[in-house]
């Protein structure tokens, strides 16, 4: 198995990258066509997935670099219009290597289904009696999707809960699919569809609402890793002094504090997080927008909104970084077989079920995150982002061709990283 550890990889050309990725992921001439097309998405396909097309909006691929997961070498695709994200991941994710890299693991792959009951008399013989009718009611669940049940997958548990809501108590029942590798959207939905009723008849209530939630508790990956303290220090433009390893975990943490202290600050830790986590999802072709809202809802669940990653320090002093979070992904469904570039962004990941996907997505949140924090404790975010940035800002002042090189790397050594700092070198240039 090659190495993911790849030095200066952002600063060979297109041909060489491709190359390497071909030759890491054993990619074919078709899949490294579409890599070359952009991902270009012909009308068809794009008419077929959405609505009212009228074309298709595109995003640049890249791939984050070091990542080793469980002993196993990864190359991440990430699809995102932000600079310094995969910069941010690949750079400690190369540290992490130092010490063994990332440990991951992830729950079966359990969607829950709700069913909304009303007027239920009783909630204790309403319960009482669907569970004593939980084996009619799975298996004809079940009858919905043999497929998912022939690959060890389907309904498996009924649970009974009463919510109180404005509108008076109600029943709420969730029926516990394991949806193997898909997402399991659709199966879940299609599964409390079929029973809702059945359900209404059994506990003598009336049935509303029947539909998947996107709180997926059940379905969580976790990664963690750890990082000697020497590992983690350096020296940092626009800051003038060299922050020594000991040093630098005390201030991650301190960082890492105010996320688990205030919500304004857990929220943009938890963006952070999301930069990379979404960033693949886009790349696989994963439904993202569930992935957010599963996020957000897991990071205040049971309690009020906090980080959903943790940092420590550990007896020898090494920053000890972990990452719980729910992952609804799918290798099978949804776009991911649509999507022209999705099906080669998993080869190239090189994960066989929606378990390894979740674990490699929640390593990158993970390194991603920690690249942040550890910018923000010392010089702030502004610094390394805009300095990846300075090529756009480059263009936005009016640079073509070569001269967008040479005004980034000019404004960058100036500290003028805006557009007019960009407009005032490209003109002493051309003069
Ligand atoms: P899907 O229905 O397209 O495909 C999943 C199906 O593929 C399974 O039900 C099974 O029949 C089959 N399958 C084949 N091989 C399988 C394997 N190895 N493991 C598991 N299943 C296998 O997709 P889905 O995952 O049920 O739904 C995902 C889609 O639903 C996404 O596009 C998402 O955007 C959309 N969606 C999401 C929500 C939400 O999140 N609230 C609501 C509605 C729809």
């Amino acid at each position: 198995m090659p190495s993911s550890e790849l030095h200066k990889f952002y600063k060979k050309g297109l041909g060489e990258r491709l190359q390497i990725v071909k030759e890491f992921a054993g990619l074919g001439e078709e899949e490294i066509g579409k890599l070359k097309k952009y991902g270009a998405m012909d009308f068809e396909t794009a008419d077929r997935m959405s609505e009212n097309v009228i074309g298709t909006q595109q995003l640049p691929l890249g791939i984050a670099t070091n990542f080793l997961i469980n002993g196993k070498d990864c190359l991440i695709p990430m699809a995102v219009e932000e600079p310094s994200i995969i910069a941010a991941a690949s750079k400690i994710a190369g540290l992490v290597r130092k010490t063994g890299g990332f440990k991951a693991e992830a729950d079966n792959p359990v969607m829950i289904g709700q069913i909304q009951l009303l007027k239920v008399k009783s909630f204790e013989k309403a319960k009482k009696a669907i569970l004593g009718k939980k084996k009619q009611l799975l298996e004809k669940a079940n009858a919905f999707d043999p497929v998912l049940v022939k690959f060890g997958g389907g309904a498996k548990d009924i649970q009974v809960r009463e919510v109180k809501s404005k509108r008076g108590k109600m029943l709420v029942a969730h029926l516990l699919v394991d949806a193997r590798d898909a997402m399991g959207a659709n199966a879940v939905n299609g599964m409390v569809e079929a029973i809702a009723q059945d359900m209404a008849k059994i506990a003598s209530g009336e049935q509303r609402v029947f539909i998947i939630s996107n709180l997926a508790i059940h379905r969580k990956a976790r990664a963690r890793l750890v990082l000697k303290a020497e590992d983690i220090e350096g020296s940092f433009h626009g800051t003038c002094n060299f922050v020594k390893g000991n040093e630098m975990v005390e201030r991650i943490l301190d960082v890492y504090a105010l996320a688990e202290a205030d919500q304004f600050r857990a929220t943009t830790h938890n963006k952070g997080i999301m930069n990379a986590i979404d960033a693949v999802a886009v790349a696989t072709g994963q439904d993202w927008r569930a992935l957010e809202s599963g996020a957000h809802s897991f990071a205040a669940f049971k309690k009020g909104y906090g980080p959903l990653t943790k940092y420590s320090k550990d007896k020898q002093g090494n920053l000890v970084g972990e990452i719980e979070i729910p992952l609804a992904v799918g290798l099978v469904g949804g776009a991911v077989k649509t999507s022209p570039v999705a099906q080669a962004a998993i080869k190239i990941l090189g994960v066989k079920s929606a378990q390894e996907l979740a674990m490699a997505m929640a390593c990158a949140g993970l390194a991603e995150n920690l690249g942040s924090l550890r910018e923000i404790a010392i010089r702030g975010i502004r610094h390394g982002h805009m300095e990846l940035h300075a090529k756009n800002i480059a263009i936005a002042a009016g640079a073509q061709g070569k001269d967008i090189d040479k005004v980034a790397e000019r404004i960058i050594r100036e500290g003028k990283i805006t557009v007019d700092g960009a407009k005032e070198t490209l003109e002493r240039m051309h003069k």
